[in-house]
């Protein structure tokens, strides 16, 4: 019998799969004359994948290992947390106002080109757009004054904090401030700049009656006219009952002479810590008493007197 050999090539091994040596077979018969024997997988040829150190910003690696025929993983890499930044304090670099949105940035100190920036937004309406600062010295009085209905401010959101007031608003003011009693019906307003159709109508006659003002000579009541601070004290003192100051040698202010028509008002008025005049700058030691009464001065007054 003769067979008819063929070659079975080998098939070379490599790190993933078993190989063959050269085996032969016979055609005819089938017989396998020399068998193929199994090679073993190769060993994977591992490269090291180097170790990436963590920066403040990005997560760094462990080293591991692959193998560069196959790329099976042999020796994973683990991640390694960032550093992080060391922040210090925000820096406003654009204040926020009610039109536009500010800007806030702040620096790492591991290193000055790490810096972030952050948009701080816009100012909201809520409560008077002049009146944000809970350290100005008017912001409880005129949050008092609008919520009790004393006065509202204006329709574009400002309180007006700075702005003369009346007399007519001011002895609104003071009408409101003691819950608006009614006044008893006349046939006639006692003012004659004061029509009984005017928003302030009911406030000034309620003062007229009560004897808080008694107008000028010439039957006017000066309803447009500005307040002044030593009538703005005179007001509120003839409101609270004409209470009579603790007599002093010297009166506290040196704008306000003993002689001087408000001056048992304004005495009150400091004794009751109403007002403490003015205590520094130029005006140190006055009472401002000719000066206009803000509308912050005015509804501080009121607060204080409560
Ligand atoms: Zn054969
Ligand atoms: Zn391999
Ligand atoms: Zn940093």
């Amino acid at each position: 019998m003769n067979h008819v050999p063929v070659t079975d090539p080998a098939v070379p091994a490599t790190c993933t799969e078993e190989g063959l040596t050269e085996g032969r077979h016979c055609s005819a018969c089938g017989i396998i004359l020399t068998p193929q024997k199994k090679v073993e997988k190769k060993a994977h040829t591992e490269v090291t994948d180097p170790a990436v150190p963590a920066t403040w910003t990005k997560q760094g690696l462990t080293e591991g290992s692959h193998c560069s025929v196959c790329k099976t993983v042999i020796k994973a890499q683990q991640t390694v947390k960032a550093l992080g930044h060391n922040w210090g304090e925000w820096t406003v670099t654009k204040e926020a106002t009610y039109e536009s949105a500010g800007l806030k940035r702040r620096v790492c100190t591991h290193d000055s080109s790490h810096v972030e920036t952050q948009e701080i937004p816009k100012l909201t309406k809520s409560g008077f757009s002049d009146v944000q600062d809970p350290k100005n010295p008017y912001y409880k009085a005129i949050y008092w004054a609008a919520d009790t209905g004393i006065t509202k401010g204006y329709s574009d959101g400002t309180f007006g904090i700075n702005k003369p007031c009346t007399r007519g608003e001011m002895i609104m003011f003071l009408w409101r401030y003691v819950g608006k009693p009614a006044p008893k019906t006349v046939s006639k307003s006692p003012f004659r700049d004061v029509a009984k159709t005017h928003a302030f109508y009911k406030a000034i006659l309620w003062a007229s009656q009560k004897g808080i003002t008694k107008g000028y000579s010439d039957g006017t009541f000066g309803i447009n006219r500005n307040v002044s601070r030593g009538e703005c004290m005179m007001f509120l003192w003839r409101l609270k009952g004409k209470p009579v100051p603790k007599a002093v040698s010297v009166s506290p202010f040196r704008d306000v002479p003993k002689s001087h028509v408000f001056y048992n008002a304004i005495l009150w008025g400091y004794q009751k810590k109403v007002t403490t005049g003015y205590t520094s700058g130029d005006k140190k030691g006055t009472f401002g008493i000719n000066e206009n009464c803000t509308r912050g001065q005015i509804v501080t007054f009121l607060y204080r007197a409560k």
